[in-house]
C-alpha cells in the first residue's frame, strides 16, 4: 500500500512531527501527519496494522510540554535543537514516530501502535493492557530510547528481555548496538506480563525532558 520514504521525505516529516509539542490530551493533532491505514481507540492511541505479525512495535505521541506550543526546529552540526527555549523540543518521542512511519511506509508487518500519555505514566499502554487481548504477540519493541545504540534489557528493577533476544536484536541493528540494562519505564513494560520479549531502543535524542533536548538528525 505504501512506498519507502527518501531521505528528504523523512527530514520534513520530522520537521512537521517537531514543529509543535504535543501534550498529553492533544495526541489526535498529529493524525494529518501519521500514516494513513490505521485507527484511534477511546484511549487516543493510534493502531495500524501490517501484515500478519506476532511483533508489537511501539512509540508514543505525547511530548513533554503543559501546552501545545510552536518549538521553531534549527538544525546545527548535524543536530536539531529547538530555537525557543520554554519546552522540551519533543523529539521523546517525535523520532520514534518517524521510526514507526518510515517502517510502515517500507511495508514491514507489524502491528504499530502510536500510544497517547506516556508522560502521564502509561496512560495509553494501561488502556491496552487491560482491554486488549495481546496473546498473539511474541515481542514488543518500542522506538523511545535517548542516545543512539542501546537495546534495554531491563526497565527499573524489571529484566524485560532475555540476553539472547538483546544479543540477536543487536546483531540485525549492528551500527553499534549493545544490550543495555539501564533502562526506565516506556509504554512496552506495560505488557510484560503477557509478552514474553519486551525492549526500548535508541532513537537519538538526547537530554530528553529539558529544554535543552537535542535530536542527532544523522
Ligand atoms: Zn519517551
Amino acid at each position: 500500500m505504501n512506498s519507502k520514504m527518501n531521505e528528504r521525505e523523512l527530514l520534513n516529516l520530522l520537521l512537521s512531527l517537531l514543529s509543535r509539542t504535543t501534550p498529553h490530551g492533544q495526541e489526535r493533532t498529529l493524525a494529518p501527519l501519521l500514516p494513513a491505514g490505521g485507527g484511534w481507540d477511546e484511549a487516543d492511541n493510534y493502531i495500524i496494522e501490517i501484515g500478519n505479525s506476532t511483533t508489537l512495535f511501539a512509540c508514543h505521541l505525547d511530548t513533554v510540554c503543559a501546552e501545545r506550543v510552536k518549538t521553531k526546529p534549527c538544525l546545527r552540526d548535524g543536530m536539531i535543537y529547538s530555537a525557543k527555549q520554554r519546552c522540551p523540543l519533543g523529539a521523546d518521542d517525535k523520532a520514534g514516530i518517524l521510526c514507526l512511519t518510515a517502517m510502515i511506509h517500507a511495508n514491514i508487518p507489524g502491528v504499530y501502535v502510536f500510544h497517547a500519555g506516556e508522560e502521564c505514566g502509561g496512560v495509553g499502554a494501561n488502556y491496552i493492557a487491560e482491554l486488549y487481548n495481546l496473546d498473539q504477540f511474541k515481542r514488543a519493541v518500542e522506538f523511545d530510547r535517548r542516545g543512539i545504540n542501546s537495546v534495554i534489557t531491563k526497565m527499573g528493577w524489571e529484566v524485560t528481555c532475555s540476553d539472547t533476544f538483546a544479543h540477536a536484536l543487536c546483531g540485525q541493528l549492528g551500527m553499534g548496538f549493545f544490550p543495555d540494562p539501564t533502562g526506565v519505564y516506556t509504554d512496552v513494560l506495560s505488557y510484560t506480563d503477557t509478552i514474553p520479549e519486551v525492549t526500548n531502543i535508541s532513537v537519538g535524542y538526547y537530554a530528553n525532558h529539558t529544554a535543552k533536548e537535542a535530536l542527532n538528525a544523522a
